[in-house]
């Protein structure tokens, strides 16, 4: 497909990116929430993997069963690229061992160039890391992050993951030019309405794509909060937020 960039988001913060090259991306795929239309078993492609950190709804599990993650598993069966902070890949090197999975360990500022795609790393403002299996103890994960994925036709979308607002969003924008920005807006475990319309607004921004929230009842920002927080302080956005699983353009 050389059709432009479409993405499906299933709910929470798993969304597939399609790129023009007709890869796909996939970014904190937990198929297993609670308000996916589609299974974990049901995905057939992922080209480049991206887990934004070790918490069981990103990775995509229950609660102390990461070892059990959707991410691993989807994995496991397509063997995509899997860029991640290097403690994640240091877990994963071990959990994946000799199944042919590119697990790329890398740092925030860094980026690499796989698939044919640009994946730089960023921060986030959040915690990270899940509990060992055996119940024995934490599992050290590494450090929230964020990731600017540049497609093959040089447009730049921003994934944030789970995060606080923070003022070197700035920054972001100003080096990485995202043409596109994934916010979380749930509120409670991450920035609501009123800190994403922010983001956006220091992202410089136009197309915002809002994402952890609604699965739960705590999640409880919506896409029509932060279009009416980014009118209140002109940020200009223009937010998408289709359907659950309804593949959307961007532009
Ligand atoms: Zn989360």
């Amino acid at each position: 497909m050389v059709d432009g960039t479409r993405f499906r988001w299933f709910g929470h913060s798993c969304v597939e990116l399609r790129t023009p090259g007709g890869k796909v991306v996939l970014f904190d795929p937990w198929f297993g929430n609670p308000t996916s239309p589609r299974a974990a078993a049901d995905v057939e492609n992922c080209d480049v993997m991206l887990v934004s950190h070790g918490h069981f709804d990103h990775i995509g599990s229950a609660p102390r069963q990461v070892r059990d993650a959707d991410a691993l598993s989807i994995a496991r069966r397509t063997k995509p690229a899997w860029p991640c902070i290097h403690e994640l890949s240091l877990w994963l090197e071990t959990e994946m061992d000799g199944q042919g999975v590119e697990i790329i360990g890398m740092n925030k500022g860094g980026t690499v160039a796989t698939r044919g795609l640009k994946v730089t790393m960023v921060q986030a403002h959040h915690s990270a890391g899940d509990w060992s299996g055996a119940g024995e103890g934490p599992l050290y994960l590494g450090e929230p992050v964020g990731f600017v994925v540049e497609l093959e036709n040089g447009k730049r979308i921003y994934f944030a993951g789970d995060t606080e607002v923070f003022g070197d969003m700035e920054l972001i924008g100003k080096l990485h030019k995202p043409d596109v920005a994934f916010l979380p807006i749930g509120g409670h475990f991450t920035m609501g309405p009123a800190g994403a319309a922010m983001a956006a607004k220091l992202l410089e921004v136009k197309t915002v794509v809002p994402i952890h929230y609604g699965t739960f009842p705590i999640l409880a920002g919506t896409p029509a909060e932060l279009q009416a927080e980014g009118g209140k302080i002109g940020a200009g956005i223009k937010v998408l937020a289709p359907q659950r699983g309804v593949e959307t353009a961007l532009p």
